[in-house]
């Protein structure tokens, strides 16, 4: 249990008018969580105080070396006035799991969300209660010692943000065009692809900019060796519905494990589907394209639960997937997820926390 001080803002923002656009990412509550570590100290003063910039040398080691990790989940109003967070435990995890392999010290996992709840609760106010609205919480961790050789930093800092967000969906769920990258590779097995780091997603931009020229809104990574296997879309893992089963690229190392695409996978078991977590080459999807046992494809990840894939461009060519549509399975993880994360749906795994 973390002794956590709070200091609240004597100068509270105006928050967002009722029904006002809040896009992704660019307005911040009143307060964030912030916690330091020193080796042979440990993590200490765990702290809510009021948002505001931070003071670090331009020699610290995250800026040069980019040892850092963050997360991402969500904080959602139901309307009984409650907040819930959708499996926090899961990003807690999954945050040690990425600071193992950065060799960023871990965080006791009841700490980390004791801290995530700890802002909530102080921003609770922020959590917006437009339908599709939620508050977007980033944790992180940053290595801050002011040394320009490589290694291990000896310090660092982690903190929780949060930023109100509007609805990924204004008017229902829309497919979008992926573009399969053919050159570029995003991760490969040994290296951090597992690890939520912002390296991964530098890794990522050239690419991203390629498909956006191209028309395109997302990239489908194949794997960095052969560049034959589907990996993951930029933010998010990829399920294909073929011949009625759920087929998904296995966890390799170099894949970012998705709470989202768990979330999924686990009712589509329940719900009597065959689920295959194996390798699917770029040709097997290609062919089950061209002969019609293609029947749905969606990406899965926090941002937007599930995002339907309506068209697929490989190299010279473009698929349509069925008929450009929401596929049945699609919309039903959607609405199953999105009840759950509102506290309209019955909570059966105990997926749901309250604030
Ligand atoms: C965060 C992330 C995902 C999705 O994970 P969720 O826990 O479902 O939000 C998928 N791929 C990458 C690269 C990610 O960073």
């Amino acid at each position: 249990m973390l002794n956590i001080r709070i200091e609240k803002t004597q100068n509270p923002k105006a928050k967002p008018e009722k029904g006002a656009p809040l896009g992704f990412g660019h307005i911040f509550t009143d307060h964030m969580f912030v916690m330091n570590y020193e080796e042979g100290k440990g993590w200490f003063d765990p702290r809510v105080v009021p948002f505001e910039n931070i003071s670090l040398s331009p020699a610290s080691m995250v800026f040069h070396y980019g040892q850092e990790m963050f997360e991402g989940l969500k904080a959602y109003k139901g309307e009984d006035g409650q907040i819930y967070l959708f499996r926090p435990e899961m990003n807690a995890k999954r945050a040690n799991a990425s600071n193992e392999r950065l060799c960023i010290p871990e965080i006791p996992e009841e700490d980390f969300v004791q801290a995530v709840k700890a802002v909530v609760d102080v921003d609770r106010d922020w959590v917006p209660e437009e339908a599709g609205t939620s508050l977007y919480i980033r944790p992180f961790v940053i290595a801050t010692d002011n040394f320009l050789g490589v290694a291990p930093s000896k310090t660092y800092l982690f903190m929780v943000i949060l930023s109100p967000s509007g609805a990924y969906y204004a008017s229902g769920l829309a497919p979008v065009g992926i573009w399969i990258e053919d050159e570029y590779v995003r991760a490969v097995k040994g290296g951090i692809g597992y690890a939520k780091t912002g390296g991964n997603y530098a890794a990522s931009l050239a690419a991203q900019v390629k498909a956006h020229d191209g028309g395109y809104s997302q990239v489908l990574w194949l794997d960095g060796v052969e560049r034959k296997y589907i990996e993951e879309v930029g933010a998010m893992n990829i399920v294909f519905k073929i011949s009625g089963k759920i087929v998904t690229p296995a966890l390799n190392g170099s894949i970012l494990p998705g709470i989202t695409r768990n979330s999924v996978l686990k009712l589509c078991r329940d719900w009597g589907y065959e689920v295959e977590e194996r390798k699917i080459s770029v040709d097997e999807l290609v062919e089950a394209a061209h002969n019609g046992t293609l029947e749905e494809v969606f990406g899965t990840g926090t941002a937007a639960v599930v995002s339907p894939v309506g068209k697929l461009r490989y190299k010279d060519d473009v698929f349509a997937i069925g008929d450009g549509g929401i596929g049945e399975l699609t919309q039903k993880l959607y609405d199953e997820i999105t009840g759950i994360q509102w506290g309209k749906k019955a909570d059966p795994y105990g997926w749901r926390q309250t604030v």
